[in-house]
């Protein structure tokens, strides 16, 4: 059998009697041409090492093995390792499936020889976001990130300066890596459709990213600016230095968050270590 000889995945959810279970965050892709497109914008090919987490049915699995990449699928519902088994066989060991929670396991162990993976995911919205913190922050450097969202977290994460969804998430992704939304999806593209609209976002860590304490920093900095984000930041940042803080990193001490680049937060979170 080769991916080719494969039945359809609505296909091989009824024969396996398989429904979608909202407690796991289940909104599956069975269109094919969709989940192509994901791998394609994912710049995904033969001899890259994936990492996809929450593979379930395997519609996502399927189009990265047509590139001829290698796959870890971290799957967390036991209930798809048969089907997942079937996708394995039809590609001759370039599918290795793990059952577990991805919050608890530790990627570089499942990539080990491999020195790079890229992580490509529909991800359980709940879990999203802390695992691109993680990445993002951790020990454990992607290549890149092709990830999809709710469309609110995708906007947020890719937001400039100025907008209406800058804040947090767009400071502390944007100063580690460059993100861009690359592709929106309606919530009629899944089974069972999702209350909300979805979107990919593709990150690519910087090379030469800051240092983990200026990223510490500017946690701290992005959570008092941000939180009061209507306040001047001389106010906003008053217990970790207010107006002294802005002066020493070239600041204006009058400006809101919502106005300060990556740049100018990460000039913050330099002056706060320092401070
Ligand atoms: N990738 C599939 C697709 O596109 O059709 C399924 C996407 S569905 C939105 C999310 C998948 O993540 C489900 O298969 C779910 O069981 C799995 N999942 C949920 N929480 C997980 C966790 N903590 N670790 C690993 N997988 C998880």
């Amino acid at each position: 059998m080769t991916l080719d000889d494969l039945p359809p995945l609505r296909e091989q959810l009824a024969a396996h009697d398989l429904m979608a279970r909202k407690s796991f965050g289940q909104h599956f892709l069975l269109d094919l041409n969709i989940t192509r497109k994901i791998a394609r914008l994912a710049r995904i090919g033969e001899g890259d090492t994936v990492i996809e987490v929450g593979p379930g049915p395997g519609g996502l699995t399927r189009a990265l093995l047509e590139t001829g990449a290698r796959v870890i699928a971290v799957e967390k519902d036991p209930r798809f390792l048969p089907l997942l088994a079937e996708l394995g066989g039809a590609v001759g060991g370039r599918l290795s499936i793990i059952e577990a929670d991805a919050l608890r396991i530790n990627a570089p162990a499942l990539i080990a020889p491999a020195a790079t993976a890229h992580v490509v995911s529909n991800l359980p919205y709940n879990v999203g976001t802390p695992l691109l913190i993680g990445w993002l922050t951790g020990a454990f450097r992607p290549a890149s990130m092709t990830l999809m969202f709710q469309k609110e977290v995708a906007d947020r994460i890719a937001a400039q300066p100025g907008e209406d969804s800058y804040g947090r998430l767009s400071v502390i992704s944007q100063a580690v890596a460059t993100a861009r939304v690359v592709m929106d999806l309606p919530a009629q593209a899944f089974t069972p459709p999702p209350k909300v609209a979805s979107a990919v976002v593709r990150l690519v860590p910087l090379a030469d990213p800051p240092p983990a304490g200026d990223i510490q920093a500017l946690e701290k900095i992005t959570a008092a600016a941000f939180g009061q984000r209507r306040k001047m930041l001389r106010s906003s940042l008053k217990v970790l230095g207010g107006g002294a803080l802005c002066a020493a990193a070239g600041i204006d001490p009058n400006a809101r968050a919502e106005t300060i680049d990556i740049t100018g937060f990460l000039a913050l979170a330099r002056a706060l270590r320092e401070s």
